[in-house]
């Protein structure tokens, strides 16, 4: 097994109204991994971002990148390579143009200015934004104002890539550009967590779901481990995919045998149903 990208240990964080929202995280992030973090609102899933890119830091605790123990001294280190796409583009574009936005986080790492321009115009490419380069980016549209923000991170080169309930205010087109950046990233062997409510697209996408629940991490596991559990999903005021829900429906009434692994997407279900109906012993339900 490789070496864990992310080691954290008992990680407790408070705001200062006292409200406790980490209250003892610990778990380990493994390079190349694709991590779906669900759990209802105020759960703690933001919190523990900001911890995790060193924006917030623990009360108590320790994280590690690569096996060295983050301190204020090394804080770079982690801020370099934790990125986070925030829920709000609006919150995270400070720039006035979007050459010099993408361009801010290559300049607060001191790079040489010809690696700078080199990142912001790679990024920009990579995000099909490239015609945008002299814009104001507050008055691009929310979709392509959500590239600027992801063009952001992609400039840094960060090895582990957050997004903070990245779907949310999208519409189709624009959610579905993110699945193909998400691909994308993915085919590149980044590190990839998502918070996200949409429970279908993180059984679909996710090989790993973290469940938090009132600052702590309730379950850990693969998606139809944990989406079969139905006191995880009660206690997480979660969903079932409606996938899962449709084939253990199938199952119960005998209308498709029972599988090691479900379908996780359409194409595995619909195949599922040809292969069952294509079976000799099949018999249709009447
Ligand atoms: P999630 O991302 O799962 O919705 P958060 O990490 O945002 O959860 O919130 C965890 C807890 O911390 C909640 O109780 C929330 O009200 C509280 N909280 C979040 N941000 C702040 C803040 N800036 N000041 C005070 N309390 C906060």
């Amino acid at each position: 097994m490789s070496e864990p990208i992310l080691s954290i240990n008992e990680l407790y964080y408070s705001y200062p109204n006292r409200t406790d929202a980490l209250c003892g995280i610990s778990t380990e992030i493994l390079p190349g991994q694709k991590i779906a973090v669900v759990g209802s609102n105020g759960a703690g899933k933001s919190t523990f971002f900001l911890n995790l890119n060193g924006v917030l830091h623990a009360h108590n605790g320790e994280i590690r990148y690569k096996g060295t123990v983050i301190n204020k001294k090394n804080l770079t280190e982690l801020r370099k390579n934790v990125g986070i796409v925030f829920q709000d583009a609006d919150n995270q574009i400070i720039a006035s143009t979007v050459r010099s936005e993408v361009g801010f986080g290559p300049m607060n790492l001191k790079l040489p200015k010809e690696e700078i321009l080199s990142r912001v115009e790679q990024a920009l490419a990579y995000m099909n934004l490239s015609e945008f380069i002299d814009r104001p980016p507050h008055y691009l549209s929310g979709g392509e104002k959500k590239r600027v923000s992801i063009a952001d991170i992609i400039a840094m080169k960060s090895e582990v890539i957050i997004f903070d309930e990245p779907m949310a205010a999208l519409d189709p087109i624009n959610a579905q550009m993110l699945e193909d950046v998400l691909f994308k990233l993915e085919q590149e062997g980044k590190t990839l967590m998502i918070s996200t409510h949409d429970v279908d697209f993180a059984y679909r996408w996710a090989e790993r779901i973290l469940v938090f629940a009132d600052g702590n991490i309730i379950a850990d596991g693969e998606p139809t481990d944990i989406f079969s559990q139905n006191d995880i999903l009660t206690r997480a005021n979660l969903k079932k995919p409606i996938l899962l829900q449709l084939y253990e429906t199938m199952v119960h009434n005998r209308m498709l045998p029972e599988i090691s692994s479900s379908p996780r997407n359409l194409v595995e279900f619909q195949t599922l149903i040809e292969n069952h109906c294509n079976n000799p012993n099949f018999v249709p339900v009447t």
